[in-house]
């Protein structure tokens, strides 16, 4: 039978047979997608609000990220690091070049993974060979599902089934500048932190936050390490969030936006922890491979030359002000930066509003029981996001009747 011709359901049941129970059962198969618009296998219309977990920031099928990707995949697909392509040199030289925007000359090196989870084991790797062991992770933190990405990972429901996982790991509440001074000290190799934690339900920290870790790492020579995997790339109106902050940490990890769903991730290290790695101590098949690196080229150039740092500010500006603006006694607040923000509702019935939301036909998520996530692809159009705005108060009915 076609492809084409099989109905969403039994996919569905093929899925469920076949697939680790990781995910549970999935919510919609997906055949197609254009922009911010996506189709399921029955023919039905979405409009996404998520891109794919902050991921194509530029939506489905971008012609120049199609464009990159095939050309590349008709000219050299995949060597191996014994060996080094174009692409791979010129998306190092473009995530140093951005990654010092604010510090120009801070020495900067690059190393390239496949994924966000990779980009920290990475980091966690590099963190060791300062000779000191523990880490400062914040509560409510997200950092991947490896065993060391998950170390540093908050959520006990995560990391409780796999332990022990690598050790020396101490706990501060996200934002406690007190609590951060009283942590760290000569034996704290880094601290890690999320500019915005995007998986705890967009939480912020105050402004003084960040400047505060950067002054209390430098203080006891212990690294900054900053994971951008879902905040950097413009996403949050920025390159990278952190340089809201005016701060240059010494670790920044990416993945996420970085190829609009091609798998890649980098973790760039400045200053002297650049030099830390040397010859055999990490390593990766895939990682850099000369297709990734061509999808995130193109993916940084079209961020450029269209501005998309700044796009993204302005929508996320407007998405708030019009969710504002409904005046909703069921809505709390909106956070977030640029166009990763989360929608707190006064209930938690943020299950059922994003169930109710997929039925309608837009895609958005629900990382805690009151907290909607949008994250939608930047190049998305006003006028979507104000179509979903103006669903919004008959979504929270349809969830409050559901619950
Ligand atoms: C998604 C995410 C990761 C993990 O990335 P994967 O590509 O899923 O491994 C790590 N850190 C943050 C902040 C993330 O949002």
């Amino acid at each position: 039978m076609s492809d084409q011709l099989i109905d969403q359901k039994t996919w569905g049941e093929r899925y469920d047979a076949t697939l680790m129970n990781t995910f549970g059962h999935p919510k919609r198969v997906l055949v197609r997608g254009r922009g911010a618009d996506v189709w399921d296998a029955d023919g039905n219309h979405y409009t996404d609000l998520l891109a794919g977990l902050a991921v194509h920031a530029l939506g489905h099928a971008h012609p120049a990220v199609i464009e990159a990707i095939s050309e590349q995949a008709g000219t050299l697909g995949h060597i191996s690091n014994f060996f080094a392509s174009p692409p791979q040199i010129m998306l190092g030289e473009r995530l140093v070049a951005l990654a010092t925007l604010d510090a120009p000359g801070t020495a900067a090196r690059v190393f390239f993974t496949n994924s966000g989870t990779e980009a920290n084991e990475a980091a966690f790797k590099l963190t060791r060979l300062t000779g000191r062991r523990r880490i400062v992770a914040m509560e409510g933190s997200f950092h991947g599902r490896t065993m060391g990405a998950l170390a540093i990972t908050h959520n006990e429901h995560y990391r409780a089934p796999f332990e022990p996982l690598p050790g020396e790991i101490v706990w501060v509440p996200y934002g406690d500048i007190e609590a951060l001074s009283r942590a760290v000290d000569e034996t704290v190799a880094a601290v890690v932190l999320e500019p915005i934690q995007g998986e705890n339900g967009v939480v912020e920290p105050d402004a003084d936050f960040l400047p505060a870790a950067r002054r209390i790492t430098a203080e006891h020579g212990a690294l900054l390490w900053v994971d951008e995997v879902q905040t950097g790339l413009c996403r949050c109106g920025a390159w990278f969030a952190h340089q809201r902050s005016g701060i240059t940490p010494d670790i920044i990890t990416v993945a996420k936006g970085l190829a609009n769903g091609y798998p890649i991730g980098a973790c760039l290290a400045l200053g002297e922890a650049a030099d830390l790695f040397g010859p055999g101590q990490h390593g990766t098949t895939f990682g850099g491979n000369p297709i990734a690196c061509a999808a995130g080229c193109a993916v940084l150039r079209v961020m450029e030359d269209e501005g998309l740092a700044q796009r993204s500010t302005e929508l996320g500006a407007h998405l708030a002000d019009a969710v504002t603006a409904l005046d909703d006694p069921r809505v709390d607040t909106v956070r977030g930066q640029g166009l990763l923000r989360g929608i707190v509702l006064n209930r938690p019935i943020a299950a059922g509003v994003a169930d109710a939301a997929l039925d309608a036909g837009w895609i958005i998520n629900a990382p805690r029981p009151q907290v909607l996530r949008i994250a939608p692809p930047l190049i998305i159009a006003a006028g979507q996001l104000d179509d979903f705005v103006r669903a919004l108060p008959g979504l929270l009915d349809a969830a409050q009747g559901r619950a």
